[in-house]
């Protein structure tokens, strides 16, 4: 079903190739851009052809709209917000980018619950309500959720989805759920927790209680975690993975990408995103 909040613009699109002069296939790019990710705060833009999305809202108005200018986007022009569980650094700005900024918010039901209980994110419109495992549509991109174990009220994980291609948002995991492998087997590239190293956790300044909640069910995957999964999953379709959401007291961008190239290959097509700024544009 047609999504109503889509407004396709008039956009000559900056993103149409031509495979091969004269065959006349049309091939549109996927353009997956990190704002921001980490405890700190994530959020995650996607855009295919004229349809633009962000993914969580745990970043301020004001740097949500700076590193999307920074590669040329206007925020005002983005066709929804999804958010993916009720945790504050997905969820502190969601009142702001909504009121702000004029986009729809897609939640769920006991997510907005929690939200509007716990934290101050303020009155909020267009709010569209979808159930996790549902898959809403925009034009013909697609955003399928996916529910995860995390230790939150309803958390999703988003599969984003156009005619050429399938892009995992893949944050706040809990663990290696029945289904997880089967979603990354169909990606042709994923954004992907890495949140932690397990000597540093271990060993590190945590409580033992805080401990035990980031490595278990409910937490988050390790470094190893996520590099096991990509190398069970991993086939011909994926061209990149994109890591996410590493801990600043837990993890550091080297070890995370040692530990990756460790089981996956040094040629694997790594990507880490930064906790304090706005990535390049990742492709597909
Ligand atoms: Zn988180
Ligand atoms: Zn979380």
């Amino acid at each position: 079903m047609k999504n109503l909040d889509f407004r396709a613009r008039i956009v000559v699109s900056r993103t149409v190739i031509w495979s091969k002069p004269g065959l006349g296939i049309k091939l549109r790019a996927m353009k997956v851009v990190s704002l921001q990710s980490g405890s700190n705060g994530n959020c995650f833009f996607v855009e295919s052809g004229a349809v633009r999305l962000l993914f969580d809202a745990g970043i301020s108005g004001k740097q949500a709209e700076e590193r999307l200018a920074r590669h040329g986007r206007d925020i005002r022009s983005v066709d929804g917000l999804f958010i993916s569980h009720d945790h504050s650094d997905h969820t502190r700005s969601v009142g702001v980018f909504q009121r702000k900024f004029g986009m729809p918010v897609y939640i769920t039901r006991p997510t907005l619950t929690a939200v509007q209980r716990y934290q101050k994110i303020g009155k909020l419109e267009r709010v569209r309500i979808f159930t996790a495992g549902s898959s809403q549509s925009f034009g013909d991109v697609t955003v399928h959720s996916v529910p995860t174990p995390h230790d939150s009220v309803d958390g999703v994980a988003f599969v984003v989805e156009d005619k050429q291609h399938r892009v995992g948002i893949l944050t706040d995991l809990g663990h290696a759920f029945d289904g997880l492998r089967e979603v990354l087997r169909s990606l042709d590239a994923v954004v992907i927790e890495s949140n932690y190293d397990t000597e540093m956790l271990q060993t590190g300044p945590y409580p033992e209680h805080l401990k035990r909640r980031i490595s278990g069910a409910g937490g988050h995957l390790s470094n190893e975690d996520a590099a096991m999964l990509l190398q069970q999953t991993r086939s011909e379709r994926l061209k990149w993975a994109c890591l996410c959401h590493l801990s600043e007291e837990n993890n550091e961008p080297e070890r995370a990408r040692a530990t990756h190239q460790r089981i996956l290959g040094e040629d694997f097509p790594l990507h880490i995103a930064s906790r304090y700024d706005v990535s390049e544009i990742f492709e597909l």
